[in-house]
């Protein structure tokens, strides 16, 4: 039986049991294998790997596994980021979101932040993998298997399980403090808002509305209405808590 030796960096360690944990782990095998599925065999998405140094040269993921080799794998991380050997594809131009079906709140809450953000609860795993890559779409899931899929090369691991951990991390990662843009898109579709007239929009207004409200936002695609109610100085409390955390 084969040997070979990894060694997984910094905050790949996250993803492994705690014997594993920051030690040199001894990987026996039998079957030829590429580096990525036994990194994945690890319980690490590719997705998360920045780069992989076997017997001190840089390789790709399609690389085959051989006896002794000595592996060093690399976090996305700003410390350890050298681009001239990273594995990771360019990043999209302009940061856009698809949300596998667990993380509706997410969604909304980088929607109200002005992302473009597509969430369906009915999405499937293959189509959340082809939306990924066809539309250069980060793909943010807790399914580790999902980002496994050789489709996906824009994804990420959401650490968190609180919907309000879970924005600041993704803002986090993604550096996205300086570029947000909130109340331009639909809560509930990810449509851009135009402003319109109270006139045009008064017989779909609630009775109760009040009156000295006349600023309206209408959804382009699903003509929800917007306006500046209750809720609003809720939402802004959101993102004033959101953005005091930078
Ligand atoms: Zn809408």
């Amino acid at each position: 039986m084969a040997v070979a030796y990894f060694c997984f960096n910094a905050e790949l360690n996250y993803f492994l049991p705690k014997h594993q944990k920051q030690v040199k782990i001894s990987h026996y095998f039998e079957e030829r294998n590429s580096i990525k599925d036994t990194i994945e065999s690890f319980g690490i998405p590719h997705t998360e790997v920045n780069s992989i140094e076997v017997n001190g040269e840089y390789v790709n993921f399609s690389y085959i596994i051989q006896d002794e080799d000595n592996i060093n794998v690399y976090p996305i991380s700003a410390s350890l980021n050298t681009s001239s050997i990273s594995l990771r594809p360019k990043a999209p131009s302009v940061i856009r979101f698809v949300l596998d079906v667990h993380l509706g709140k997410l969604a909304t809450s980088l929607r109200l932040l002005g992302f473009d953000t597509l969430y369906s609860n009915d999405y499937g795993d293959e189509e959340l993998a082809q939306i990924s890559s066809n539309q250069e779409r980060i793909l943010l899931t807790r399914d580790k298997g999902l980002l496994m899929r050789s489709l996906v090369t824009h994804g990420y691991y959401v650490r968190n399980t609180q919907p309000q951990q879970q924005i600041l991390e993704v803002m986090q990662r993604f550096d996205l403090f300086t570029v947000v843009s909130p109340f331009k898109r639909c809560l509930r579709c990810n449509g851009l808002l135009v402003s319109v007239d109270k006139e045009s929009v008064i017989d779909q207004l609630p009775a109760n509305i009040e009156l000295q409200i006349n600023e309206f936002h209408r959804c382009q695609d699903c003509t929800q209405i917007y306006w500046k109610g209750s809720h609003y100085t809720r939402l802004q409390n959101f993102i004033a808590e959101i953005m005091g955390r930078e």
